[in-house]
């Protein structure tokens, strides 16, 4: 869809007004993704005006007029495009009616110009003027659109956004995208999130912000209305920009993934294996891991090693760390991750020990865990969580803290 404004109006031409209309128009056009070709100033005479019209019919299928709507001489912009088109001027009903109510409120007796004013081209779309008398006309003819407005801006650009701008969109079937996206957060509650970008969750209105609480994570839905695709996005980077600056920390990915699937993304892309020795979880984290496609080439293996004497005869943890640190402890989870990595020849070995409830072990309380990290040479890490909740969410939440240790 090419456009062509064509203003008319002597006084543009000796420059005693500027044409701001031209500018307003294609502003608001090019925002809704139409292209404004040319800009075209011609002035109250009914042959240049004619001629113009006949040129932008050749180069724009969107003719748009400014100005000479009025009810005096000079104007002749809508009983110039009547003849162009062979269509009679017929009365309005309603813009009739509101220029009597405007005469009747102001107190002034009607002229027979005046009447003038409600004189519209047969078969137009009739834009209402909430601001003066001229009404505004869309006239599709085959293969152009014709389009007048009144030449006062401030009659116009109201008129524009409010009439036209709904009416072109629906014309042309540009509807207004909605697109989204999901932020996920692990390791912030909802409230601390919410209270984090409270002034962005209510300051704005496009894009939105919704938070939701999932299993152990938060996220954000970012959803953007724009007619076009590309400012959309524009819209919601800037808010996740403005977010992320304050809890990016906590951020681990978008939309449709969990912390493992980003977990085997990015063991993939460094091309890295793992292993696993899991007490506490029982082959959790190798069962999520096994489940997302491709882990062939990311897990070497693991072991199941609940019982004691599995630590200690196949993952070779020392008799003294058990006897004197425990099962539960820093100790036993550094060897087993250290251990289970050699074992299996993997560039990563993790481990998970720690008390599942509801009874305590080795006199520390449920929730209580110790995940061991080990990377390829680097020293070994242990991570300590005080985790609540049932048996079954402490193991689930075990799971997410691993990976998102070895995200980090
Ligand atoms: P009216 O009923 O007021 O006569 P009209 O539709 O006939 O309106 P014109 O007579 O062409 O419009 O212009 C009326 C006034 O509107 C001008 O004096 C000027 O102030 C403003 N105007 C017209 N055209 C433009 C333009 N292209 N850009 C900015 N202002 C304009
Ligand atoms: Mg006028």
């Amino acid at each position: 869809m090419h456009a062509e404004i064509i203003a008319v109006g002597s006084e543009l031409l000796l420059g005693q007004i500027v044409n701001t209309n031209a500018q307003f128009m294609s502003k608001v056009l090019a925002d809704m993704g139409i292209n404004v070709f040319f800009h075209t100033v011609v002035g109250d005479n009914a042959a240049r005006l004619k001629a113009a019209i006949e040129i932008a019919e050749n180069r724009a299928d969107m003719i748009i007029f400014s100005g000479g709507l009025g009810p005096t001489k000079d104007d002749l912009t809508k009983e110039t495009i009547a003849a162009h088109l062979n269509r009679k001027l017929i009365t309005d009903v309603r813009a009739m009616e509101s220029i009597e109510a405007y005469f009747n409120r102001v107190g002034r007796t009607m002229s027979e110009n005046n009447r003038k004013q409600a004189l519209v081209i047969e078969g137009s779309e009739v834009l209402p003027n909430d601001h003066g008398m001229a009404p505004g006309m869309i006239i599709p003819v085959k293969n152009h659109i014709y389009m007048l407005f009144p030449g006062p801006p401030k009659e116009m650009e109201p008129m524009f956004l409010t009439y036209a701008r709904p009416s072109i969109m629906n014309k042309l079937q540009v509807q207004e995208k909605i697109i989204s996206r999901v932020l996920r957060f692990f390791g912030i509650g909802e409230s601390q999130l919410e209270t984090e970008i409270d002034d962005l969750i209510v300051g704005q209105t496009n894009p939105t912000i919704a938070p939701l609480a999932g299993d152990g994570e938060v996220t954000l839905r970012i959803t953007a209305k724009h007619q076009s695709e590309g400012a959309a996005k524009e819209l919601i980077d800037y808010t996740e920009r403005l977010i992320l600056n304050r809890v990016g920390e906590y951020f681990y990915g978008y939309d449709e993934t969990s912390l493992m699937s980003e977990l085997s993304k990015l063991l993939k892309e460094k091309q890295l294996t793992i292993a696993a020795a899991e007490s506490l979880t029982g082959g959790m984290f190798e069962k999520e891991l096994t489940s997302i496609p491709g882990a062939g080439s990311l897990l070497m293996g693991g072991v199941v090693c609940y019982h004691p004497k599995v630590k200690q005869n196949v993952l070779h943890v020392k008799e003294e760390t058990i006897a004197q640190h425990g099962v539960v402890s820093a100790e036993c989870a550094k060897e087993l991750a250290e251990n289970v990595a050699s074992l299996m020849h993997a560039d990563i070995g993790i481990s998970f020990t720690g008390v599942a409830g509801p009874e305590e072990l080795e006199g520390k309380p449920a929730g209580t865990v110790f995940i061991g990290i080990k990377i390829k040479d680097q020293p070994t890490k242990v991570e300590e969580l005080k985790l609540g909740g049932n048996r079954t969410s402490i193991r689930i939440r075990t799971v997410q803290h691993g990976c998102n240790y070895l995200l980090k």
